[in-house]
């Protein structure tokens, strides 16, 4: 085949060389092949031993349910072992097997998706609602058969590395890869600030998504080169091509080697000023990429994240205990540096099993605080696991998406609520703890006095900020070009929050992608910008960026920008603040 190039949107950098491996959208991903004649009754049985290993786990699930568990969860399991000893389950798999020679898995996925496309037709919005279950009994039982919940392989043993092929992944997907050697991911769908581009960059592996049917032209094992700077694709590459590339990708390797010499250098400006560089973690594992990079804290702690792939636990939301442990974790893994835990920012593009979904415009719908406090019970559950772990190390808690007054103060009084709860239980907590908002709503950076008044801190999120202010879903890869950081109104938006809390003597992070893009490092510094969070993968570039950076020099470039509404004057004098 002729090698051709494919173009789409950069959202983590470096160059990947590797197979492709297509990965289908059936959210139930699992090995094809045939099984050969004499090998049936095996495979039969393999499968019927993994249905009859679920049915134990179920009944033992059942028999160590707490006395006080809500009654839904004892009926969610009948469900769950009626939905098992049903024939279309239980017997009509056996027979695919039989009949077209499928192995195991395949068969059983086989049958779940003929049932699935079934239940889409029901218009019984509650039975339609069952397809679920069933997916989650399916899935419980490819477990058992496969040892995990899925059979993505890793990078293979010669060497070869494998890049994930997708039209799609979601944000919960992708943490399936954290603990896969891949080594790059191309999707059809996405934007630069998707949370899917979000968690690509926390791996700090290749990516290029927005890149409408590739999914559909790779071949299973097609060559790819990913160009993650420039947003290319490269399928079959000639060889000269795939030279010139593997020596790019090894100079790569060697700069950054020679950052890893920057993790002890405190990060201050060639004038003498100090910064704070902060890292943005998903998971408490996270913190050591945080601690090796030498990052001074956590700056936003993804908590939402621990809520994510959770279809077959009996709890899909974690409990108070469990919530607790991953913070406790956190910060004595961060060993007395800050921890800033955002509460569950769900909704938009991440969803959570949990909840049902059905806002028609989710990205302007009840996400984030604005679910929190609809649900007061959830909320409170997070805060008292937050403040418990508070008492084993410094925790900031973040809010998200507030605009709102009121909002402010009906989470500070949950906040007060959550407190008086522990108290009465004799637990310990931190009672003075930091509480900040996330500023990513354009109403919310124009009413600043609103925030300063009630709040310990500020922290701009400028992936929502930009979506909310240029009016872009920042998911969607038509839009993805409008884009932009650079946008005046932005930048005066920024501004205006950096002054509001310089001003009423508050700390002002940014933990947006902007503050890990070292293109805008000096920009955010010569605005005043002193903290910055971003992925550890990041923190050693922009610390570099800053060590060769000299305030008195930026100033005139830097207002100059937060003077000018022209694009063209904007990009001169971002060429003269990088050159200088
Ligand atoms: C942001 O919106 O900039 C942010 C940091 O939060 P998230 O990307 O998780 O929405
Ligand atoms: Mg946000």
């Amino acid at each position: 085949m002729a090698s051709f190039t494919l173009h789409g949107i950069p959202v983590s950098r470096g160059i990947a060389i590797g197979r492709a491996h297509i990965l289908a959208p059936a959210a139930l991903e699992v090995k094809h092949y045939l099984v050969a004649n004499e090998q049936i009754e095996a495979e039969v049985l393999r499968l019927q031993n993994a249905i009859a290993t679920v049915h134990e786990e179920l009944q033992t699930i059942w028999s160590e349910l707490p006395k006080d568990a809500p009654a839904e969860l004892g009926a969610f399991i009948d469900v769950h072992v009626l939905i098992l000893s049903d024939p279309t389950i239980a017997l009509v798999p056996l027979e695919i097997i039989r009949t077209r020679f499928y192995n195991a898995e395949w068969a059983l996925v086989t049958q779940i998706d003929e049932l699935s496309a079934q239940f889409d037709e029901i218009e019984d919005p509650y039975l339609r609602e069952r397809k679920a279950d069933i997916q989650q009994v399916g899935e419980r039982v490819l477990k058992v058969l496969t040892g995990s919940a899925t059979s993505l392989p890793n990078s293979n043993d010669e060497g070869v590395h494998m890049i994930v092929v997708a039209h799609d992944i979601s944000p919960a997907d992708m943490l399936q890869f954290r603990d896969r050697a891949f080594a790059g991911f191309i999707t059809d769908l996405g934007g630069q600030n998707s949370h899917t581009a979000i968690v690509a960059r926390s791996l700090d592996i290749p990516a290029v998504v927005g890149m409408f049917n590739a999914s559909a032209i790779i071949a299973q094992d097609d060559w790819l080169i990913i160009d993650g700077d420039a947003g290319v694709v490269i399928v079959d590459p000639a060889p000269l091509v795939l030279a010139q590339y593997r020596e790019r990708q090894a100079v790569l390797q060697r700069e950054r080697k020679k950052l890893g010499k920057l993790k002890k250098t405190p990060a201050i400006t060639r004038d003498g000023t100090p910064v704070t560089l902060l890292a943005n973690i998903e998971f408490p594992d996270d913190c050591a990429a945080a601690m090796d990079a030498g990052a001074s804290g956590v700056g936003l702690f993804r908590s939402e994240f621990l809520f994510m792939n959770r279809a077959g636990f009996v709890n899909k939301l974690p409990s108070e205990d469990e919530q607790f442990e991953s913070y406790k974790k956190a910060v004595l893994a961060m060993k007395g540096r800050p921890v800033t835990i955002r509460t569950l920012d769900i909704g938009a593009d991440k969803p959570i099993d949990a909840v049902e979904h059905t806002a028609l415009n989710p990205a302007l719908g009840l996400r984030a605080i604005r679910y929190c406090l609809s649900e007061p019970q959830i909320f409170l559950v997070q805060l008292r696991a937050i403040l418990r772990a508070s008492a084993f190390g410094p925790i900031k808690l973040l809010v998200p998406m507030l605009a709102h007054a009121y909002e402010i103060d009906q989470t500070l009084n949950m906040i007060a609520q959550a407190k008086a709860q522990l108290q009465a239980a004799n637990k310990k907590f931190d009672a003075n703890i930091p509480v900040g908002a996330m500023i990513e709503i354009p109403a919310a950076a124009l009413s600043l006095p609103m925030f300063v008044k009630r709040l310990d801190f500020l922290s701009v999120g400028t992936n929502d900020l930009i979506q909310y202010t240029l009016a872009i879903d920042r998911v969607d890869h038509e839009v993805a070009h409008l884009y932009n950081p650079l946008h005046p109104a932005v930048l005066q938006l920024l501004q205006m929050t950096i002054d509001a809390g310089t001003k009423a003597g508050i700390p002002v992070s940014v933990c947006g992608e902007m503050a890990g893009d070292t293109k805008l490092t000096r920009l955010l510094l010569g605005m005043g910008l002193r903290e910055f969070s971003m992925h550890p993968a990041q923190l050693l570039s922009v610390k570099q960026e800053i060590l060769n950076s000299d305030l008195v020099r930026i100033a005139p470039h830097s207002k100059r920008i937060m003077r000018s509404y022209e694009p063209e004057a904007i990009n001169q004098a971002m060429l003269l603040l990088r050159a200088n």
